[in-house]
């Protein structure tokens, strides 16, 4: 046994649809920018660009029903209802024909983004972190295994905010379908077990207020709803 000069923190999980047992999260990638329409509406071509990543800390996870309280630093907390891909066999350099085999399962998500930061960092052709990064910025609705669901590639996504929609769209509209996803990000990093992929979002992202109610659905995966607190 190791033993450590402070105690290690908890495994950071995600809850499992139907299950006590949870799904402890290894490491957070997200995709930029994966409906065309969104990345217009960001100021961006959609067909020149080819995707990238950015990250979240794995303690960023927050469960459905959970209040966030609005984060510090922002006037302009978005967010984005997103198809998270959860990995449950590692590998490298993984094949777009077997990509499949290693997802263990799918939730809805809400990639939460202090939009002003990242504008700024932008800008300054900074790193995304401080838009993207921050605590409980990671809202994901409990997994789905793949043996009861099975594979996502299309389904309506949508994101209701204080019950009005603002976000419509469906997963077959991903630019890049979850097997190219993980196929390039398995060809930078090697995927572990553990490892949870944010998709993308689609047109229509927004600001949230202190007292909004957010609600993701998407088609087979139920709905993750997420409360704003106060200013922390
Ligand atoms: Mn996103």
């Amino acid at each position: 046994m190791t033993n450590y000069v402070i105690n290690p923190a908890p495994i950071p999980s995600v809850a499992v649809a139907g299950r006590d047992a949870r799904f402890p999260v290894r490491r957070i990638f997200c995709v930029g920018r994966n409906y065309a329409a969104h990345a217009r509406e960001m100021g961006h071509d959609p067909d020149r660009d080819p995707p990238f990543f950015f990250t979240k800390p794995a303690d960023a996870v927050v469960d459905d029903g959970a209040t966030v309280a609005y984060p510090a630093q922002t006037e302009n907390l978005h967010f984005e209802a997103e198809l998270v891909v959860a990995i449950g066999k590692g590998g490298r350099n993984i094949a777009q024909d077997s990509a499949l085999s290693h997802v263990w399962g799918y939730a809805v998500g809400n990639d939460l983004t202090r939009r002003d930061l990242q504008a700024v960092a932008k800008k300054l052709g900074r790193p995304w972190d401080w838009a993207k990064a921050f605590d409980r910025s990671a809202v994901c609705g409990p997994l789905h295994p793949v043996e009861e669901v099975g594979h996502v590639d299309k389904g309506r996504i949508a994101l209701s905010l204080n019950g009005e929609t603002r976000q419509d769209s469906d997963i077959a509209d991903l630019i890049w379908s979850i097997p190219e996803v993980i196929a390039i990000l398995s060809a930078s990093i090697e995927l572990q077990p553990g490892d949870l992929i944010y998709t993308g979002t689609p047109e229509g992202v927004g600001a949230m207020v202190p007292g909004d109610i957010c609600a993701v659905e998407i088609e087979g995966l139920g709905r993750l709803t997420t409360k704003i607190g106060p200013r922390e």
